[in-house]
């Protein structure tokens, strides 16, 4: 038998089974990059990403906002930047032990107050609480020439305000049953938070999505589409402050810009709050008058970034009414959920927002002024 056809032919096979393969793969691939596209086009900042990171321990939270560009110079100096604030803060913080949840706190934010074809400029500012001994606020502007990377010397800031009206949605469903809310805090994220709606919709699922409203900015189709697919929005304040360490016009602006800039993309102003590390007081409350909304599973995705860690905690800890906290800027998180769906619903829960919850329980039915909080925060 001449075997030369044979394995010609097989070479063949195995050579066209590996393109299919591959054209698969870069099809898909093709398919989410041509989609997040369409997002970046709506941005108010073309070309630019917006980078959160979130740190919860005994002694010190912070929460850090950083833009990232197209250029790698600028992020490497812009990255130096926020590496040595941070580092500046926790050797200050880890020097003073917390009393009375009085922890150390740190707030970066940014805002863009110049933006071409040719120039950037940034101005970032520096809120640190040091154990509510020490609060103070500095103000950094780096400009960048965004064609070669280097940075410019000069000042320029302002900052706009706005407000906004609350509302309501109704619907009805059905006492009996078991029911949870799955929440996601931080976001939305350009990559995670399309392929999360796509598992909640996959389960038919719907959740609660509390953004913060400087990301809202970035990726606003993302909040469209959320909302278009029957998921709340709700509110996680504008860049992760403490709020309890602001003061009245300060808090009102956190929260109000947040709503004001929801309320644009979706035509309705987020209904809860969620506030930043749970952390709030009768003072907040009555300034907000708004549900405040906590949680009573808290996954701690965010601390060891493990999917199967965030199975067993959701496994262990969900109850008839549970309130589960995760995070949509994770991809531990975003990996888990698919999972997480399909086991909870084998044994009959029902997955709803948080607004939905709380008409069920007849809880805070949204009240203004009323707070829901299912467990007290540590
Ligand atoms: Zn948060």
């Amino acid at each position: 038998m001449n075997w030369k056809p044979v394995i010609l032919a097989l070479i063949f096979m195995l050579f066209t089974t590996a393109c299919v393969g591959k054209e698969k793969a870069e099809g898909n691939e093709k398919k989410v990059d041509s989609h997040i596209q369409t997002y970046v086009k709506e941005s108010r900042y073309p070309n630019m990403e917006i980078e959160t990171e979130i740190g919860e321990y005994d002694e010190y939270k912070y929460a850090i906002h950083f833009p990232r560009t197209k250029q790698d110079e600028i992020n490497t100096k812009i990255k130096s930047f926020i590496d040595q604030q941070k580092q500046d803060f926790f050797n200050q913080a880890k020097k003073i032990k917390p009393k009375n949840n009085d922890f150390s706190e740190l707030l970066l934010d940014y805002d863009i107050t110049h933006l071409s074809d040719t120039l950037v400029s940034i101005v970032f500012t520096n809120n640190q609480n040091i154990a509510k001994k020490e609060s103070k606020e500095t103000k950094y502007t780096l400009n960048f020439d965004l064609n070669s990377g280097k940075q410019i010397i000069s000042n320029d800031t302002e900052i706009l305000s706005n407000t906004t009206t609350n509302e309501n949605k109704s619907s009805v469903l059905a006492p009996a049953g078991k029911y949870v809310a799955i929440t996601f805090d931080d976001g939305p994220h350009d990559k995670l938070t399309p392929y999360i709606l796509d598992v909640l919709k996959k389960h038919k699922a719907k959740a609660t999505f509390y953004v913060l409203g400087n990301r809202v900015e970035y990726y606003p189709e993302i909040v469209k589409r959320a909302f278009d697919e029957g998921h709340e929005i709700g509110n996680h304040s504008w860049s992760h402050p403490k709020l309890t360490n602001l003061t009245p016009q300060e808090l009102r602006k956190q929260i109000y810009q947040t709503s004001s800039a929801v309320a644009k993309i979706t035509g309705t102003a987020p209904a809860t709050i969620r506030p930043p590390y749970g952390a709030f007081n009768d003072n907040v409350k009555q300034i907000l008058n708004r549900p405040i909304v906590n949680w009573s599973v808290d996954t701690l995705d965010w601390k060891h970034k493990n999917k199967e860690m965030v199975k067993k905690i959701v496994r262990q800890n969900t109850r008839n009414g549970s309130i589960i906290l995760m995070h949509d800027i994770h991809t531990s998180t975003a990996q888990a959920l698919d999972s997480i769906l399909t086991e909870l619903s084998s044994k009959g829960y029902q997955f709803v927002t948080v607004s939905q919850l709380l008409e069920i329980e007849d809880n805070a039915n949204s009240v203004a002024g009323k707070v829901f909080m299912n467990k007290p925060t540590s």
